[in-house]
This record gives C-alpha cells, structure tokens and sequence, in this order.
C-alpha cells in the first residue's frame, strides 16, 4: 500500500508529539488546556490516552487533526505525522492528510455524519477526494467498506439516512468513512461510550480485526480503562492537561507508577469481580483557569507532602521501563 503523499513518506515514529500546547480563550483570557503533551505512537501500534472529562483527552485530539474549535488554537509543540509537522501545514495540505493520513471516529459518529447525505455517498466522497475514483467505483468500493466493517445487507445500506440507523450501525458506518483512504493513524475518540455492553464489545472486535488487516496505528482516548486495556499496547495518562504515567499497557495497569493512575484503576469495574461500591478518586479535575502551581494532582492527592505544591514533577523513569510525573517515583528511582 502507497501512504506516501505530497513528497512525505512515513517513517517510524508514525506519530510524535512533542511539547504539544493548546490554548483556549475564554472570556477574553487565554487558558491552557493541554500542557506540554509529549508521546510517540509507532506504525501499526495502539496508545490508549486515558483520563478523566475534562483531561485534555479530546482537545489533543482535534489538535492533531488540526480540527479545534474557533476559541481554541496550538500554542505551541509540534505533531510530527510521518515525518512532517502537521501544526505548520496550511489548511489546503492539512485537508489532504486528513483521511488519508490520519482520520477520527468520534463517540457519536452522528455528530460526524451528514445528516443529509446517504451512508453510501458519504463514504464515496472520501474515495472520490482521496483515490480519484469515478463515482461508480466509489460505490462499489463503499459496499465493499461497509461489508468490511460488517453491516449486513451493505446495498441496501447504501441509500439510507444516518439517522434511520441504530447506534451500533452508525458507529460502524464512522468507522468505515474513517478507513475509506486507509489512514496510516486512526484516532478513536470514545469510540463506545454511547453504545450498548453488546455493541461495545462489537466495535472493539471490529477495531481490532481492521487494524490487523489494514496495519494502521490507532490513538484510542477513553475515561474507560475496561476500554483501553482491551484495545492498547501502550498506555498515556493525562490529568489535567499534562501527561502523568506511560508505558506498556500491562505493566501501567498491574503496577501504576502515579497516584493519579492508582486512583483511576480502583474506579474500574472489573468483569466477574466482586460486587460493591467501587473506590472513587475524591475531589475533580482542576479548572483550566485555576493556578497551576506544582503538581496538578495534588489537592486530590493522599500522599502529597510540600513539595507537591510548588514544584511541578518531571517525568521520570519507573520501573519496568514506565514513566511518571510525581516527585515520589523520581525520589524511589534517583537521579
Ligand atoms: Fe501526589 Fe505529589 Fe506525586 Fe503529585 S507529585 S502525584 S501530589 S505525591
């Protein structure tokens, strides 16, 4: 398969990002919303960005697809995609990456489907923008997608509206619009949060069998860590707009480096675990506008001592080849 486009073949790491920085203006203030964000994604792997509402989580999303709202803008950092800064592009070449390069699939693909346009015409235009084919064969090309991405009876499907179609089906259809161009990243932003326990598990498969076939890498983001440990290799927690924990998704959740993670992976339910209340992290997610003195964790934090609460932690090497952000991991480690 060619992925090289305008010039740029892609190289390993697919994805990089690096001091990512995204501001939003609010009341005529501008307020960080993600901090400094830096990970890499390689070809063909799955990160799972995991959070609380309010993380960051989609805002470093649409910041990657250049697509943040009018209020919000990239401060700074860059998004190395194969080799080529997406935050300098100019919209024309951002247009042509998006899609072919990187696609996403959002919680509710209503919100990304045309509500006026036939599943099959939607499809058909990304393949008609991105491969150049006639309509004809875009149609063809879109019943083959959806049989893909396993809607039944795909040529009936073709003509019909988004919303006459259940959730499930809709996420699907998401799903197959996003791989039309055969993107080398996917991102999957909640990608089963509003679906059904039967759907969800459904749509995971679904995923896992595409990338697969298809060999694309894909950024999952969830507050669901049931979600993100079925579909990711590594693991990147971000709390409050800062990256605090990554590394190999079985050892970030048999062993959590960071208080933060310890928290979130106690709040999880887990299948066939025993019944109860489960543990909750106490307090929330600081405001974007709030000070942002030390560590952001700390007025949520058991174990916070002085420290916390004037110096932000770096990111340091724990054990098993993770990294955290808390003053108590670089302590353990040393310098
Ligand atoms: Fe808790 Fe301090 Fe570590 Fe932050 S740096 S997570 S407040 S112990």
């Amino acid at each position: 398969m060619d992925r090289e486009l305008d010039g740029a073949p892609l190289t390993a790491p697919l994805l990089e990002l690096d001091g990512l920085t995204v501001a939003v203006t609010v009341a005529g203030r501008s307020v960080t919303v993600v901090d400094g964000l830096a990970f890499a994604l390689g070809t063909g792997e799955t990160l799972g960005l995991v959070g609380e509402s309010g993380s960051g989580k989609t805002m470093t999303a649409l910041a990657i697809m250049r697509l943040l709202p009018p209020a919000a803008r990239i401060a700074g950092g860059r998004v190395q995609l194969a080799g080529e800064d997406l935050a300098a592009l100019d919209e024309g070449a951002m247009r042509r990456r998006r899609g072919r390069r990187v696609a996403m699939i959002f919680q509710e693909p209503i919100t990304a489907l045309d509500p006026v346009m036939t599943v099959g015409n939607q499809i058909a235009e990304v393949l008609v923008a991105h491969d150049g084919l006639t309509r004809r064969q875009a149609r063809a090309e879109a019943m083959a997608l959806l049989d893909a991405v396993g809607i039944a009876l795909p040529a009936a499907r073709l003509d019909e509206y988004p919303h006459r179609l259940s959730g499930g089906m809709r996420q699907r259809i998401g799903i197959a619009a996003a791989i039309a161009a055969r993107p080398a990243l996917l991102i999957a932003d909640e990608p089963t949060t509003a679906l059904d326990v039967t759907v969800q598990a459904e749509i995971v498969d679904l995923l896992l069998e595409l990338q697969a076939r298809l060999g694309m890498a894909i950024l999952v983001i969830s507050h669901n860590l049931g979600l993100i440990s079925e579909l990711a290799d590594r693991i990147a927690v971000i709390y409050a707009g800062r990256l605090v924990e990554i590394g190999a998704a079985t050892d970030v959740l048999a062993a959590p480096a960071h208080p933060y993670t310890r928290g979130l992976i106690a709040a999880t339910p887990r299948i066939g675990g025993p019944r109860g209340r489960l543990a909750t992290i106490p307090g929330m997610v600081p405001g974007f506008a709030e000070s942002a003195v030390g560590c952001r964790f700390a007025p949520r934090c058991t174990l916070a001592f002085d420290r916390c609460r004037s110096e932000v932690p770096a990111l340091a090497a724990a054990a098993g080849g993770r990294h955290a952000a808390c003053h108590l991991v670089a302590a353990e480690v040393g310098p």
